[in-house]
């Protein structure tokens, strides 16, 4: 009887380890650690630093280019876009990871702290801009109650054009040209600087990976030149063109159907 006891004991024991067990194994497949490198690329490599400079350095450029070519009646623009071309909120993405949570879970509570450090290379870049006579336009796809604390993050560190004639929030969907073409009416862009294609033309906005592919190709000589793309592995089109048409996707399945894109050998 006293074996019989033990045992009983035993299997409770085991399945309770057992269960808890699971439940420790079961959270990492379901967990954000799949954004840990591309947030600590955005956060901790020089690479990165590099990269942000490379590019603002070249913006410095093409516009000094610019400068030089004789102008009718229009007045010269630079259009940036905000989220990881301007501002960084890779302290956002690290909440993200470290609390399990998802966009848009934390997303206002972030940008109402109003504390997005700037881009390296884009704060020296856009004010040189204003001093060459130059507008800045921010064009954002962050929506348009978001666009006090945007501005006070922009003034803080003090961007120039920050100001509401300036910064154009997200409407009534992420499509950016209507935006660029208020802009055109005015104002000659000569340049366009971003960490989405979509911030320099609309036909890149929902489309495909190959076709964004064999966009990019066909459009090879625009990038270093009216096209200044800044890196950012964290999120983007990119991304969500690879889960598309499956928004209701777990996060398990989410992650089994992004390792689906793999290329091995
Ligand atoms: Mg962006």
């Amino acid at each position: 009887m006293k074996t019989n006891y033990i045992f009983a004991a035993v299997v409770v024991f085991s399945t309770i380890v057992t269960s808890c067990n699971f439940k420790s194994d079961h959270k990492p497949s379901a967990s954000n650690d799949y954004l840990l490198a591309a947030t600590l690329f955005q956060q901790t490599a020089a690479e990165k630093r590099a990269l942000s400079y490379q590019a603002y350095n070249i913006a410095k450029q093409k516009l000094d280019n610019e400068l030089k070519k004789s102008r009718l009646t229009k007045k010269l623009a630079v259009v940036v876009d905000i989220d990881e071309t301007v501002l960084d909120n890779s302290p956002f993405e690290a909440k993200s990871i470290l609390e399990n949570t998802d966009y848009p879970t934390y997303w206002n509570e972030w940008c109402e702290k109003a504390s997005a450090k700037p881009i390296a290379g884009s704060l020296e870049f856009l004010n040189y801009a204003k001093s060459q006579g130059v507008e800045v336009f921010y064009i954002t796809n962050r929506k348009d109650h978001l666009m006090n604390c945007t501005l006070e993050n922009l003034q803080k560190y003090n961007f120039p054009f920050a100001d509401t004639t300036h910064l154009l929030m997200r409407t009534k969907d992420s499509n950016k040209e209507p935006r660029r073409e208020k802009v055109e009416s005015n104002h000659e862009i000569v340049l366009l600087i971003g960490d989405n294609l979509g911030d320099f033309l609309h036909d890149f906005d929902g489309r495909s990976s190959n076709y964004r592919y064999n966009l990019t190709d066909s459009l090879q000589y625009e990038f270093g030149n009216r096209f200044i793309m800044l890196p950012n592995p964290m999120y983007g089109t990119w991304m969500n063109v690879l889960v598309e048409n499956n928004p209701d996707l777990s996060k398990e399945e989410k992650i089994k159907l992004l390792k689906e894109f793999l290329i091995s050998f």
